[in-house]
């Protein structure tokens, strides 16, 4: 027969699987001989068992019998003894910390016989009286869903009647027996009298709690499976509400806030546990208990020292003391907010507790993001307007401006406010303090440009209205007005009106190298944890980066190059209307002098990047969007042209422009004649590209630097679309005079070039993965609208984990990754792999990533110094440890 039950002393600490987290924590301190009421655990495969099958397995009970009967004789008390009754505590426990959503009930055992032995033994008859209406109480709502109200409506008819001592004895006893009949009228029955049917019907709706809504929406919150089931932990009472010499409390290692040494923790004399939750009174710190009962006060800071030096980490704990004597009731590693998980990772390293590569796996990239941006001082308690998507975190206070040209040329800080943004944006979001959209979501345009940058942005604020026309939007019937501030939480999502006061980040400004390593002990926590990834890991770590400043940034951040530098926010602002010539010329000759123009502005750009990167490789990718992308839209232009016909005008340029508009239009562009595809269609383009790319490599060298460009091709499907750019672009760049030898590669962002990466690699000198695109491609989803439309959906019900554009999916996505870099490094061994999709700067992708082999990573420079961490985390991962988790 399978075994179900396990007293404390059987477990231990590694089988939260079998005994959930509590229950495995008190096995192990029962191990450690540390004082935990005598119990037991029913496992999680009993409660898998009974979900299954809708009633308990056979010979659960006789089990659990069993363990009882060892729990009484080590106790010499016994359960349903009219004289000195044993109480039971159950409580349930799954493998992962579920807090307040499954059930727990105390007192069992009290019935009509009992509650009179319990008041000779505690020498305390209003404590028996009111415990047993706790119980009824308790038993009626989690067992049968009797509605609390019902018996809080009796309570606090009580409390009122009762003078201010509270209700005595007799009042108690009354409300028992009111109790009775509130729980007989909804149940059908009267309370069970039998301690044992208290116990299995407890134990039955702890295990069926693990499918209460509130649970299940949690483990869909938090990413926990739904089929792992709860534990049940059955533990001998001990109380805290017998006087002032009894108490209850919560104590953590060192401060979770900040990771500051020493015990912190509350403390409420003479109450049970449930009040310090509760929260019903006030309670005091861990100085007062050592005030009034110094002898477990220094019991208690004795058994936190041992747990903590055993667990190696913050633990967290739960203790009674019942009239002078301590009792553990939990412990578990304890939660901490991302600064203190730095900062007690390496205090631990200095305690000689754990090594340097254990710390590592002591924090997340996840915590270092939030550590990175400012905040919002929340001491005020501002309210939200209303919530959007926390897309590219930060704190933003500023004017609203409806328009880009207007936050371009805004002298104030501001917000700028759309529905959705388009690459027509980028200078209004360069100038804005942060980003508010109402539509779209994480991976829409405006969060994947606004993380490049580091803007802050809050997308898809559904209840957003915005009115440009009228210079406003309204959230319900309040309206905000261009030029009203408003501030703007990219972590959170929310949106306040006014401005909230914010804080900047020591651990930003030290990364940017304005503060010094000792300025803090967050921040000389970070740079030990981060020196030593850097020093472990064999990923290396580049930047996505068009303009001189975002790569010098780059660099401070600890960039190890550039791995994307996408050319086409060149051909914006002014240079716009170059590309219309280039597009609109009808003679080779008028297109050969529209790209004679671009030539040295490109060539300058370059210049820029590579001094900003000297010495460092610079992948640059060739002209990659449909080039009706730097046209005006067709709807603007059919209007103007409209217009001016109306009035009899010529529409000029306009008209040509609105031709060319409607010949190149596409049904669905990210499909269409882009990248590769362009070069090999329009003469000369691509050709331009790299006389730039090799006459700034040259001029660097004439000056004395030391540039390493890479000329990358995008969305190539087939090695024959390589051969043709790259025979084209060698014999551009053999016409370079002093340009340095410059290796050319392909990105890997369609599944063709994935599956085919063999025939590729003969043609590529390096692989950078374009992951958006080929999630976007292996998936069928369209990148701009996919979000908007149903990933929300998907999310909510579980399909998704996390979006595929934020997170790699590995099992598909991945799998073309493993296999094109496995078949690339077959057919070239020397094959460079490195990925720059976003993510190259997502800590658990990041991790995939170094396992599947990549040489790099490479990600907008503020995700840098995350990147560099996971990677460090990736290389010294134990077999067992999970992957990053935000
Ligand atoms: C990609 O597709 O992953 C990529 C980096 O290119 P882009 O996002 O510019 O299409
Ligand atoms: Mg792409």
């Amino acid at each position: 027969m399978l075994k179900y039950v396990y007293d404390f002393f059987e477990g231990d600490r590694s089988r939260a699987d079998l005994l959930g987290g509590k229950g495995a924590n008190l096995a192990e301190m029962t191990r450690l001989g540390l004082p935990v009421p005598p119990g037991f655990t029913i496992s999680t495969a009993a409660c898998r068992a009974y979900l299954a099958q809708g009633a308990p397995p056979a010979g659960l009970f006789d089990e659990v019998n069993a363990h009882l009967r060892e729990v009484e004789a080590r106790l010499g008390r016994w359960l349903g003894d009219r004289h000195d009754p044993l109480l039971l505590a159950v409580r349930s426990g799954g493998r992962f910390s579920m807090p307040g959503m499954m059930e727990t009930i105390l007192d069992i055992g009290l019935n009509d016989a009992t509650v009179g032995g319990l008041a000779a033994h505690s020498g305390d008859e209003r404590f028996a009286w009111d415990s047993y209406r706790r119980l009824i109480q308790m038993f009626g709502r989690t067992v049968h869903g009797v509605p609390a109200e019902e018996f809080e409506r009796e309570l606090a008819a009580v409390l009122a009647a009762a003078g201010p001592g509270g209700p005595g004895a007799a009042a108690l006893r009354d409300l028992v027996e009111t109790y009775k009949k509130v729980y007989a009228h909804h149940v059908g029955h009267d309370f069970p009298q039998s301690p044992h049917e208290q116990l299995y019907l407890a134990i039955r709706s702890v295990f069926e709690s693990w499918n209460a809504d509130r649970a299940v929406l949690y483990r869909r919150r938090e990413h926990i499976p739904d089929d792992l089931g709860t534990a049940v932990n059955v533990m001998a009472m001990v109380f805290g509400n017998l006087g002032p010499d009894s108490g209850t409390g919560v104590a953590f290692t060192r401060d979770p806030a900040t990771g500051a040494p020493g015990v912190y923790g509350d403390y409420l004399p003479d109450a049970q546990g449930e009040d310090v939750v509760a929260g019903i009174r006030n309670t005091v710190g861990l100085p007062e208990l050592e005030r009034i009962d110094p002898v477990s006060f220094r019991r208690l800071t004795e058994i936190m020292r041992t747990l903590e030096r055993h667990y190696r980490d913050l633990c967290d704990v739960e203790f009674t003391i019942e009239r002078g004597k301590l009792w553990m009731l939990q412990t578990r590693v304890g939660k901490r907010t991302p600064a203190a998980a730095f900062v007690i990772a390496a205090q631990l390293v200095d305690e000689g507790l754990i090594s340097a590569d254990e710390a590592l796996h002591r924090v997340s990239g996840g915590q270092l993001a939030q550590l990175m941006f400012p905040g919002f001082d929340l001491d005020a308690a501002p309210v939200p307007l209303a919530t959007g998507v926390g897309a590219s975190p930060g704190a933003a206070v500023g004017r609203v401006v409806f328009d880009s040209a207007a936050a371009a040329e805004a002298t104030e800080p501001v917000i700028l406010v759309r529905r959705e943004t388009n690459p027509d944006d980028l200078p209004g979001m360069i100038a804005a303090q942060g980003v508010l959209t109402s539509r779209g979501g994480k991976t829409s345009h405006a969060a994947v440009v606004a993380r490049g940058m580091g803007r802050t942005c809050v997308c898809g604020a559904e209840a957003v209205r915005i009115d440009p026309e009228r210079g406003e939007f309204t959230v319900g019937d309040r309206v905000v007005r261009a030029g009203d501030v408003i501030s703007i939480d990219g972590s959170t999502g929310r949106v306040y009106a006014g401005s909230v006061p914010v804080r900047p980040s020591p651990v930003a400004r030290y990364l940017a190298g304005e503060l010094s390593p000792e300025a803090d002990p967050l921040v000389a926590a970070v740079h030990r944890l981060l020196g030593h990834a850097d020093a472990v890991r064999r990923l290396g770590v580049r930047a996505n980066a068009d303009t001189p400043a975002d790569a010098r940034r780059a660099r401070a951040f600890g960039a190890g190059g550039i791995g994307l530098c996408r050319t086409e926010h060149m051909f914006l602002g002014e240079r716009r209307e170059l590309v219309e010539r280039l597009i609109l010329a009808d003679t080779p000759a008028e297109r050969d002098a529209a790209l004679a123009a671009l030539l040295p502005l490109q060539r300058a750009d370059f210049v820029g990047i590579l001094a900003a990167m000297d010495g460092l490789p610079v992948t640059i990718r060739l002209i990659d969007p449909p080039l009706h992308e730097f046209l005006p839209p067709l709807h603007e232009l059919t209007a103007r042209v409209a217009r001016a016909e109306a009035l009899g005008e010529d529409p000029g340029r306009d008209g040509a422009l609105l031709v060319a508009v409607r010949r190149m239009h596409e049904a669905n562009p990210m499909l269409g004649l882009r990248g590769v595809r362009l070069g090999l269609v329009v003469p000369g383009l691509f050709a331009m590209q790299v006389r730039a790319v090799a006459e700034a490599a040259a001029q660097r060298l004439r000056d004395g630097g030391d540039p390493r460009p890479e000329i990358m091709v995008p969305l190539v499907g087939d090695v024959r679309e390589l051969t043709a750019v790259r025979i084209e672009a060698e014999r551009v760049l053999a016409g370079v005079e002093g340009a340095p030898e410059i290796p050319i590669g392909t990105m890997i962002e369609v599944p063709r070039a994935a599956l085919t990466a063999g025939e590729i690699a003969a043609e590529a000198r390096f692989f950078s993965f374009g992951t958006n695109d080929l999630t976007q491609t292996a998936w069928a989803f369209s990148r701009d609208d996919v979000e908007g439309a149903f990933f929300g959906a998907y999310l909510e019900r579980g399909i998704f984990p996390v979006s595929p554009f934020e997170s790699i999916d590995t099992a598909g996505v991945g799998r073309l990754v493993r296999l094109a870099v496995a078949e690339g490094r077959a057919a070239r061994p020397e094959l460079t792999v490195g990925v720059c999709g976003e993510h190259g700067g997502d800590p658990d992708s990041v991790e995939f990533f170094a396992e599947v082999g990549l040489d790099y990573v490479s990600c907008s420079p503020y995700r840098i110094p995350i990147a560099r961490l996971a990677a460090g985390r990736a290389a010294v991962r134990p077999a067992d440890a999970p992957s990053d988790s935000r």
